[in-house]
């Protein structure tokens, strides 16, 4: 990165944090690989430098969400061959026959997937690997249970015959792992054994079954299976208030979002402050321009309620956040220009997380770090 953008903002990645975490991951399902989550850019915090520090530290598989996310790690990351790589995401027309011939282990959810699949194997002159997705009650992708199931898992069995392809996993997604106790969880593990045993009662003979993301990872023993595949938990962030908090799990956020004040100013009370006035002054006041805004991932649902550490306090996001700026209010304090504030970070520099962020601006940790734009360096530390 250059200097000078670095010097406006940047998000420094601790990796020496990211290694600890996959760690304490490792730790909470030792009998289960790890896969890596490094899909959107590895939630912002960069794919290639993290899926390299979660591998050092002990990830034998990687995750993503698109092909073209998949085939760049295999391309660009310098991993070990045997490291494996998976991603989850059928888009019609997608770079399948590369995907093959760059082992990488792909989802199918159904009968379109499979024809697109079993077609791409045979322009490769040699097999897929194919993780058979099954919908245990997400809703979401995945093959439904009963007949559907019967019809992929046959398919599946045929083009194994033909040697299209090796089903090297049977997986699923939680819907709700981050509500501990709900009793979804349970159903979905129920019908998760059922389907993976039907599957392999037919023949099947997978490397893996996996469904558990962070939440389950942390909090469900019964449901890591042969591998786990946290995200989230990874950068050091919690799934959910419900789940616990980073610190209760012995993890540490890896992101610091920090920005140098480009302009403090004095101005009098009564005074408006950005686009619609949502913010007037009390009385007279020091106000301090921080240049990031929403083009570099700041949610504008922050606006008035974001938090920021200037001087050792916390100020908050006053008025509208900007396109490229907010501003926040300094009372009587008047730091120079240039002076640090910090979004957030790990917290123990008295600074707001990502999760204060969610909660101003009523969303997820999750969006607040995948969201931190291209503008913004990754500073590596
Ligand atoms: N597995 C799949 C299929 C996912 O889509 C995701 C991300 O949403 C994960 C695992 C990781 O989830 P989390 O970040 O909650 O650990």
């Amino acid at each position: 990165a250059r200097r000078d953008e670095v010097l406006r903002a940047r998000a420094e990645i601790d990796l020496a944090a990211l290694r600890a975490n996959v760690r304490v991951l490792r730790e909470r399902a030792p009998g289960a690989a790890l896969m890596a989550v490094v899909k959107a850019d590895g939630y912002g915090h960069g794919a290639i430098p993290c899926a390299r520090a979660a591998v050092g530290a002990g990830a034998s598989w990687l995750g993503t969400a698109t092909p073209q996310e998949a085939l760049a790690l295999r391309a660009g990351a310098g991993l070990p061959d045997d490291v494996r790589i998976m991603c989850w995401l059928w888009t019609p027309g997608g770079p399948w026959r590369e995907a093959v011939e760059a082992r990488l282990d792909v989802s199918v959810s159904g009968m379109w997937a499979m024809a697109e699949v079993t077609a791409a194997a045979r322009a490769a002159g040699m097999p897929a690997r194919v993780q058979l997705k099954a919908d245990t009650g997400l809703g979401r992708g995945g093959c439904q249970p009963g007949a559907d199931w019967e019809e992929l898992v046959g398919a599946a069995l045929r083009a194994e015959g033909e040697g299209l392809l090796r089903v090297t996993g049977l997986w699923s997604h939680f819907a709700r792992a981050d509500e501990p106790g709900h009793p979804s969880i349970a159903a979905q593990l129920t019908r998760f054994r059922e389907m993976t045993a039907r599957a392999e009662q037919r023949g099947l003979r997978p490397d893996v079954r996996h469904i558990a993301n962070s939440p389950a990872t942390l909090t469900l023993p019964d449901a890591h299976f042969d591998l786990v595949r946290p995200g989230i938990a990874m950068y050091g962030v919690s799934p959910s208030p419900e789940t616990g908090t980073s610190a209760d799990f012995g993890l540490r956020p890896v992101m610091t979002l920090a920005a140098s004040l480009a302009l403090v100013k004095q101005v009098p009370g009564g005074h408006g402050v950005s686009y619609g006035h949502h913010y007037t002054t009390p009385g007279e006041t020091t106000l301090g321009l921080v240049p990031l805004g929403y083009a570099d991932g700041v949610p504008r649902h922050a606006s008035s309620t974001g938090p920021v550490l200037v001087d050792g306090k916390w100020r908050t996001v006053a008025g509208r956040i900007a396109m490229d700026q907010f501003v926040v209010d300094l009372g009587g304090d008047r730091p120079e220009p240039g002076a640090e504030a910090v979004l957030f970070g790990p917290g123990d520099r008295g600074e707001p997380t990502a999760e204060d962020w969610a909660q101003a601006a009523g969303t997820i940790a999750y969006e607040i770090v995948t969201r931190i734009g291209s503008r913004v360096p990754r500073v590596y530390v």
